[in-house]
């Protein structure tokens, strides 16, 4: 779909210094994911086999892309990177199959929006390292199977639930990111003000995190304005007073809430009389795209209980009304 550059809050921002952890060691929290990756890894070394397949789950900014790199690096293998839509025909994932060398890393990201006749080479692919090409159509249709190097792919989606069976079992190891817990988030914050060369100290850090979501990419990109701010309006140190004031102006509050999150509430709040309210009508009224609000704006307001989900739709819970000052009587009387 047609993504507008309000859709894409605190998301997309280009690294120029590469703040991704580039190994297992470097990589930090979740750490049941950590584990079964390194035992993974060094078992599949140990037999000198490639890795099973594996697939990430979860809200965008956690890590994902991240774990393809390390998976790669640890394994010794080259990463290829693209994704379910860049995939438009059969012939587009063949291309990228063929040239793929022994021991690689394939990642797919949102491979849940792959097509499915794209979906179907990669059966064989991944279950036989080999691709089947059909020549001629009907009575007189040969089919010609091309072996291809022993590869691991690496698939992330943001919604689990839109993948096919078949496709879902192939992949041998299967895990959920969540969002961050605070401790770890600190230690990215500063691990990353590190990288960028500026100091922190524990409550700016703290006030961060806190601020950032759970996610570590949204940790990076408030870190870059707070660094800002901090270089022209303080004295090159961040503190918590930094923080608050960086991130007055870029209108996220102590929860972490973005401009697109108070819409977001409000639309449920005022025009739907606090729900439930089916996504399609609120993206419709919000005129942002579907995808956006589940994949990027629910997940955490439904992780702090600020909205709940149920089968007739969206509600705001009495927390979101508190947390944006709105008399929950007043509001549902007008
Ligand atoms: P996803 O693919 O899930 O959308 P990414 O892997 O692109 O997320 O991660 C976003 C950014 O967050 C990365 O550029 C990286 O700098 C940072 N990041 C992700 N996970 C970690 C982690 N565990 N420790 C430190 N930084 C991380």
């Amino acid at each position: 779909g047609i993504v507008t550059r309000e859709s894409l809050p605190l998301d997309t921002e280009p690294e120029i210094i590469s703040l991704r952890p580039g190994t297992l060691a470097e990589y930090i929290g979740q750490p049941e994911i950590a584990e079964t990756l390194a035992i993974a890894i060094a078992a599949a070394k140990k037999r000198k086999e490639p890795l099973d397949h594996v697939l990430f789950h979860g809200p965008p900014g956690l890590g994902k892309t991240t774990l393809a790199h390390i998976i790669a690096n640890e394994m010794g293998g080259n990463l290829t990177v693209t994704s379910g839509p860049a995939l438009e025909k059969g012939g587009d994932l063949i291309g990228i199959l063929t040239h793929i060398e022994e021991g690689d890393v394939l990642f797919i990201d949102e491979i849940h929006r792959m097509p499915k006749a794209v979906e179907e080479f990669l059966y064989p692919a991944m279950e036989d390292f080999a691709v089947d090409f059909v020549f001629d159509k009907g009575v007189h249709a040969r089919s010609h199977r091309y072996r291809l190097n022993q590869f691991c792919l690496v698939g992330a989606t943001t919604r689990a639930g839109l993948l096919s069976a078949p496709l879902r079992d192939r992949f041998g190891i299967l895990k959920s990111l969540d969002f961050y817990k605070q401790a770890d988030l600190i230690q990215i914050t500063k691990r990353s003000a590190a990288l960028l060369d500026i100091g922190i100290d524990n409550p700016g850090a703290k006030e961060l995190s806190r601020r950032s979501r759970g996610t570590p990419r949204i940790v990076n990109r408030l870190l870059k304005r707070v660094r800002d701010y901090a270089q022209v309006r303080g004295n090159g140190t961040i503190t918590k007073q930094t923080v608050e004031a960086a991130l007055a102006l870029e209108g996220v509050d102590k929860l972490g809430i973005t401009d697109l999150d108070r819409r977001y509430l409000k639309t449920i709040i005022h025009f739907y009389n606090g729900g439930p309210a089916g996504i399609e009508a609120i993206s419709a009224t919000l005129q942002e795209e579907t995808d956006t609000l589940v994949d990027v704006v629910e997940p955490y307001l439904l992780k702090i209980g600020l909205i709940t989900r149920t089968s007739s739709g969206r509600k705001a819970s009495e927390s979101a009304y508190k947390h944006l000052s709105i008399n929950m009587t007043d509001a549902n009387s007008q």
